[in-house]
């Protein structure tokens, strides 16, 4: 399966060309950036046959299924939409777009061509989420009662750029870290917040945008959720734990890229580890998108999925800027 890549990010380099070739049979054909200088050399560094700057040019290639978007924020909608229209199935990087409106266009118009579009929320691929929510499913730790997610990390040195000082680009630690958490909380327990209060700061890096947020959300079943996301903590480390009427889930070092952290379970019985798959998180959000293209599932994350994320996110960011409890509308 050829792919097509728009934007020569951090992440497609460290994580997404090498997902996409770990896939029998595929391969990034074309790389689509701002820059055709940059571009032309990014392609050569990552073995990519075609380079350019316009998307458009890209986009007549019929070779290409598939278009992979992972460029600033508020590209994503038109670029989705140009991506869509050329009949081409859509991995879209998080936030899907900078407004709920946004996201829904780009969802619905692949959904009225026939087409898959999917959302990179990387951490529901991974072992480590998988298991967990597998044992809230069993009945394990009864009822669940509340989710805390600690993701509060520091942001590496090289991606200090528009993330935390660009809000036309869709920098902030909202759009670019509790739209995970949101997920991950919509992942492991099934159901989606219905309101949130939050408050944000910015604590030393962001400069116009936040780089600091705490929120709490109600779900429908009554458990709470309480998320912390940062650019500013170098030692904190990440993680998160659910704990219900009859047991706990100690999430350890859980928030992050790689196939790591640990998993335990305490009961009335005692604690134990748990064992996890240590798979690629992004080999296996490629594996899940290309079998939906095959038309074999469904991709790990949907643009329903996508669109539900950004709205729990825009809805802590009203909170935070209101100080009030803010109910989060999905839209239609
Ligand atoms: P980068 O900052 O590395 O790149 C994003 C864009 O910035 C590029 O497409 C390019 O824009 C421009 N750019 C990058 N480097 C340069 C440079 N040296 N000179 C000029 N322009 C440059 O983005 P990230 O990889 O950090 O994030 C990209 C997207 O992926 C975001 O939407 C982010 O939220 C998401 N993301 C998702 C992750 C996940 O695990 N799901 C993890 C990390 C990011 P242009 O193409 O317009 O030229």
């Amino acid at each position: 399966m050829q792919w097509i890549f728009v934007g020569a990010s951090t992440i497609a380099s460290q994580h997404m060309i090498s997902a996409v070739r770990a896939q029998a049979g595929s391969d990034v054909t074309w790389i689509v950036s701002g820059s055709g200088d940059r571009t032309a050399k990014w392609a050569d560094e990552h073995g990519i046959a075609n380079s350019t700057a316009d998307l458009a040019e890209a986009l007549s290639d019929k070779g290409p299924a598939c278009v992979y978007i992972s460029s600033t924020n508020e590209k994503h909608h038109d670029q989705a939409m140009a991506a869509i229209a050329t009949g081409k199935h859509v991995l879209c990087e998080k936030p899907l777009g900078m407004t709920l409106a946004e996201a829904h266009e780009m969802v619905g118009a692949a959904k009225a061509k026939g087409l898959v579009f999917g959302t990179n929320h990387h951490l529901r691929c991974s072992g480590t989420h998988r298991a967990v929510r597998d044992i809230i499913q069993s009945g394990q730790i009864g009822k669940v009662l509340s989710l805390r997610i600690h993701h509060a990390v520091h942001l590496p040195e090289n991606l200090q750029g528009w993330r935390i000082n660009d809000a036309t680009a869709g920098g902030g630690v909202i759009p670019d870290i509790t739209v995970h958490d949101a997920d991950v909380a919509r992942f492991l327990l099934g159901e989606d917040p219905v309101d949130v209060v939050a408050q944000m700061a910015q604590s030393g890096m962001g400069r116009g945008v936040e780089d600091s947020c705490m929120s709490v959300w109600s779900m429908p079943s009554g458990a709470m959720v309480m998320s912390h996301e940062s650019f500013t903590h170098p030692f904190a480390g990440t993680g998160f734990e659910v704990h219900g009427t009859m047991g706990s889930i100690f999430a350890s070092g859980v928030m992050t890229q790689m196939p790591v952290g640990s998993v335990t379970l305490v009961t009335a019985e005692g604690r134990r580890e748990i064992p996890c798959s240590d798979h690629s998180l992004y080999v296996q959000g490629v594996a899940d998108f290309t079998a939906a293209v095959k038309g074999q599932g469904a991709p790990a994350a949907s643009g329903s999925d996508g669109i539900k994320s950004l709205a729990v996110a825009l809805a802590v960011r009203e909170a935070a800027q209101t100080g009030r409890k803010v109910a989060i509308e999905y839209g239609a």
